[in-house]
Order: structure tokens, then C-alpha cells, then sequence
């Protein structure tokens, strides 16, 4: 990844794609991430799809219950942007929570108010979260 041209604007997204081709279970990190209350109520093994509104555009798209679950309901309770998990997995979250929609580094400090987004920028950068299929826009 040509580091020199990010910037802190830069947006990235999760690659699914890059997850089915390593062959890793998105849909099983996505349910671990849940409430417990939303654990009960979705089934890991049977995609269910739904109506997602995105929170600003009002666009109606259809989305994985479980990732809209995230984006719509789990993604604002206290447990799951924990500030004691490592900052990668806070990142990782956050894109959770935006339902996978592109973020900055910018908007991603705006969600869990870590480190700084020249920080962020960095750990976007890193093989970690590179193996995590995190991906420039
Ligand atoms: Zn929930």
C-alpha cells in the first residue's frame, strides 16, 4: 500500500471479498461482535436480508441483518466499542457500526475517540488490519 499518499481523508472500507478468498468467516466476527439480546434474535448459520436506511442519505439498500444489526442497534451500546480492546479491533468495529460504508481516519476518531486520526491513519496501514481485509477505498 503506497503510504505516502494517505491522508487522514483517505477513506477504506472492509474487503469481503479478501476474507471469503482467505477463506474467514466475516459473518462469524460480525456475531461475536453482537448483543447478546441480538445474538438470540439472529441466526449465524442463515443469512437473513433486510432493508438497511442509510443514516444520512435515507437510501433503503438491502444488508446482512446482522451487519444492519450492527450499524443500527449494537454499534451504540457501551460494550461494543470497549476502551480496552486493542485499538485495531475498535477500528474494525467502527466499520462495523457504519454498516461497512467507507470511513477516514477522520470519522473513525469521530466514533471511538482514540488515539488521534494520524494514529488511526497508521494502524489502517498495518499488515494487521491489512489481514483483516481492511482496504483502501
Ligand atoms: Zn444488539
Amino acid at each position: 500500500m503506497a503510504v505516502a499518499r494517505l491522508t487522514t481523508k483517505s477513506k477504506f472500507y472492509i474487503d469481503l471479498a479478501y476474507w471469503e478468498q482467505r477463506g474467514r468467516n466475516f459473518r462469524q466476527e460480525l456475531y461475536d461482535a453482537l448483543c447478546e439480546t441480538c445474538k438470540q434474535r439472529y441466526s449465524l448459520e442463515q443469512v437473513q436480508l433486510v432493508d438497511h436506511v442509510h443514516p444520512e442519505t435515507g437510501q433503503v439498500q438491502k444488508m446482512d441483518a446482522l451487519l444492519d444489526c450492527a450499524s443500527a442497534e449494537c454499534g451504540n451500546a457501551p460494550e461494543f466499542l470497549n476502551p480496552k480492546m486493542p485499538l485495531t479491533r475498535a477500528i474494525f468495529r467502527a466499520f462495523l457500526a457504519s454498516g461497512n460504508e467507507p470511513l477516514s481516519a477522520e470519522e473513525i476518531y469521530a466514533r471511538i475517540k482514540r488515539g488521534s486520526p494520524n494514529v488511526i491513519l497508521k494502524e489502517l496501514s498495518s499488515q494487521q488490519m491489512e489481514d483483516d481485509g481492511i482496504t483502501l477505498l
